[in-house]
């Protein structure tokens, strides 16, 4: 059995509560709307539109870490020409 998601409702673990086939999902927060939900745990773990979203979550992450490696970047080298143009109007070479 492959590990179960957390619960899409309130992110609590979620268990497999014994039964006649063992099969079964649910999860353990007594506040969540679901709670006394028993779901097959195939059923329980697609999630086609959670798992888009991950995968495009993860893409945009990456896309975002490449550009704030571009401006860092960026940033020293605009703070090295910066110090070039300081000693330039200090006189010193
Ligand atoms: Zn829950």
């Amino acid at each position: 059995m492959s590990k179960l998601k957390l619960c899409p409702f309130c992110g609590s673990v979620v268990i497999t509560p014994c039964n006649h086939n063992g099969k079964n999902a649910t999860c353990i927060n007594n506040s969540c709307p679901i709670r006394y939900l028993r779901m097959d745990v195939i059923l329980w773990n697609t999630r086609p539109i959670e798992d888009k979203l991950q995968t495009d979550n993860k893409r945009l992450l990456d896309i975002f870490n490449d550009e704030c490696a571009i401006g860092a970047k960026r940033d020293a080298e605009l703070k090295e020409a910066l110090s070039e143009i300081e000693v330039y109007h200090s006189g010193r070479p």
